[in-house]
């Protein structure tokens, strides 16, 4: 029989589909059961209008079989099968052109594709890992069956054969093994049974095999030494309908957790499950969740945001980023839209149309979702917020702040006031009437911001004040710079907006004392002032200018050379006994007054949380003066 030749460009394709664009040889299984149920949704289609089919829903099924003794795999479906046209046009030629252009640019790009393009090349995928692929196959309708046989590039045959039922029966012989690939690896029924469970789960027909399973023989049960025996049994592999396609009131939510937790391999329950189901420009159903913790490797290179994509039921990509935006990477789940085709490239999918409508649309249900569990479900949200608040802060600095406002009415901060995390238009909600600013104080913990000096006048005026106790809040609040037309002014700014008349007057009297400790004191610090801020301590120090001091330490922690330096004004108090003091030494005992001068100067450094330029040197002046 003569040897039909696959055209050109095909074949030129198929030995690039063979050798390089597939990384995961594996998926060619979930190709020819994607094959099979696509065949039998034909069929199936045309027994609800033809009664001579006489089929029932409930008879389609996909078989598995291997062979290890043969070393063939073998995929049966009782689909619509084909005649000798349909193998010609559709088995006959791989892809059309345009395909040679795909190849190079392949082989620019090198890229990491599990997934081909819309080239009709699915069922080739079979020849990365089979030698010589047979289909038997009888078209619904037809008389005649036919073979179709290939080994690969050099074409392949077609010849008739007798076939009773309508269907396809797909053989593949497995490619010898080599050092470096073992393929003997997908006769291993658990192996077979793990390829559909990952990708072809949710088919909708059955997918078959005689698994192979020992038990004790009966009469050695009681024994003491008791004999085993194989027995084999078909069963069904996939669970073919996917828990986001039944209906969410017919779903329990523990079956959502389970679901969860097999899926993601969590421990914990979901603290949110959200399902949706869109119709209209572009139709899919996704199932949605929000981890009740991080991940223990979340914030690490290692997590791969993203979610599973599926087409139809079918397993396309295991992690799309491009469905979920940089802010809510936490969040886990699957969509599944028919609009997308099955063999669709990682760069493909980034310009899909209606990939960037499901994106944009889960991202508002993600916020829509998050919106409602503050406003009704707090100590949810909290929780939510203790564990990914820090992904919600990251958000709004990234992207030139890009962001922002989608964000913003979801952050939460510590307050001074009310002593739990509160949202920023709570605390505009309860400013008073005549603060000006919304404060924020910045240190390691709550206990540390509790007793900063600098936070003693807004104490005392009874301003609420927010914690910044992470590195990234108070990088956030700078770049919101304001909320509901509030700004906002860190506690160390030097500027509080507070009027303090008394405190003016003060400062008039003393130049005489800030001129000397600024004399004394020199470039380590810019300028020496009255403070309107303390109340019960003597120094504090403040920040002028862009730099914040906890800015100077995040920069040079991240780099130790940056020479980030916030511009230091040290201020008193001038009802402090011990600036008091001070200022009567000037007049008695010049040098003790200059001791005190740099003792304050370094006490004020230890409570700004700043290192002391010489350690070493300050415990010396103190002794000096004890
Ligand atoms: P695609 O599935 O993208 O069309 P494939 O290369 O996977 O491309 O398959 C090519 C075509 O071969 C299918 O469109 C279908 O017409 C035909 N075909 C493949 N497998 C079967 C099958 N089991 N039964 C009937 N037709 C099949
Ligand atoms: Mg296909």
């Amino acid at each position: 029989m003569a040897k039909k030749q696959f055209k050109s460009e095909s074949k030129r394709l198929l030995d690039l589909m063979i050798n390089s664009i597939y990384t995961h040889k594996e998926i060619f299984l979930r190709e020819i059961i994607s094959n099979a149920s696509d065949a039998i949704d034909k069929l199936c289609f045309i027994s609800l209008t033809d009664d001579k089919v006489g089929m029932d829903r409930s008879d389609f099924k996909i078989t598995i079989n291997a062979d290890k003794d043969n070393r063939t795999i073998t995929i049966t479906d009782n689909g619509i099968g084909m005649d000798k046209d349909d193998l010609e046009n559709n088995l006959g030629t791989i892809a059309s052109s345009g395909s040679y252009k795909f190849k190079q640019d392949m082989e620019e790009k090198q890229d990491d594709i599990d997934i081909i393009g819309q080239f009709g090349v699915g069922f080739y995928s079979a020849f990365m890992v089979a030698k010589k692929i047979t289909v038997n196959t009888k078209k619904y309708g037809c008389e005649t069956g036919y073979c179709w046989e290939s080994s690969g590039a050099d074409g392949y045959t077609i010849k008739e054969i007798e076939k009773d039922a309508p269907g396809t029966e797909i053989i593949l012989e497995l490619k010898d093994n080599t050092e470096e690939e073992n393929y003997d690896e997908f006769l291993e029924q658990y192996r077979i049974q793990g390829l559909v469970k990952k990708y072809s789960d949710y088919i909708r027909y059955p997918i078959m095999m005689d698994m192979k399973r020992s038990r004790v023989k009966e009469e050695t049960k009681d024994s003491e030494n008791p004999e085993y025996e194989e027995y084999t049994e078909t069963e069904i592999l996939n669970s073919m309908v996917p828990i986001w396609q039944r209906p969410k009131k017919d779903v329990e939510q523990e079956e959502y957790d389970k679901f969860y937790q097999e899926k993601f391999m969590s421990m914990d329950k979901p603290l949110k499950t959200i399902v949706t189901s869109v119709e209209g420009v572009v139709t899919y159903k996704a199932l949605l969740f929000i981890p009740s913790a991080a991940p223990y490797d979340y914030y690490t290179k290692e997590y791969k945001k993203g979610l599973q994509l599926y087409s139809s039921g079918v397993l396309i990509m295991d992690c799309c980023e491009e469905l979920l935006p940089e802010h809510f990477r936490f969040v886990r789940g699957i969509v599944d839209t028919a609009d997308l085709s099955l063999n669709i490239s990682r760069e493909m999918l980034q310009h899909d149309r209606h990939l960037l409508t499901i994106a944009q649309n889960i991202e508002k249900k993600i916020k829509n979702e998050l919106t409602s569990m503050l406003a009704n479900d707090r100590e949810n949200y909290e929780k939510f917020f203790t564990a990914f608040g820090r992904q919600l802060k990251y958000g709004v600095v990234s992207d030139y702040g890009m962001h922002k406002d989608e964000l913003l009415d979801l952050l939460m901060f510590y307050s001074s006031t009310e002593k739990k995390l509160v949202t920023l238009s709570e605390y505009v909600d309860r400013m008073k009437e005549e603060q000006k600013f919304i404060y924020f104080a910045t240190g390691e913990n709550a206990a540390a911001i509790d007793t900063l000096p600098q936070t003693e006048l807004l104490r005392s005026k009874g301003f609420e004040i927010l914690y910044c106790t992470e590195d990234v809040d108070e990088f956030t609040l700078q770049s919101l710079m304001q909320y509901k037309e509030k700004k906002f002014c860190s506690a160390t700014n030097d500027d509080l907006g507070i009027e303090n008349e008394q405190k003016d007057e003060e400062e008039k009297d003393s130049s005489g004392l800030l001129t000397f400790v600024k004399e004394t004191l020199g470039d380590k610090v810019s300028e020496v002032t009255a403070s309107k801020k303390l109340v019960s301590h003597p120094v504090c120090l403040t920040a002028k200018g862009g730099i914040s001091f906890e800015m100077e330490k995040y920069f040079n922690s991240v780099q130790p050379d940056s020479g980030m330096k916030a511009q230091r004004v040290l201020e008193l108090n001038l009802s402090h006994h011990a600036v008091k003091t001070m200022e009567e030494l000037i007049q008695t005992d010049i040098e003790k007054a200059k001791k005190y001068a740099e003792v304050l100067y370094c006490q004020a450094l230890l409570i700004a949380g700043l290192p002391l330029e010489n350690p070493s040197e300050y415990t010396d002046l103190i002794c000096s003066i004890i």
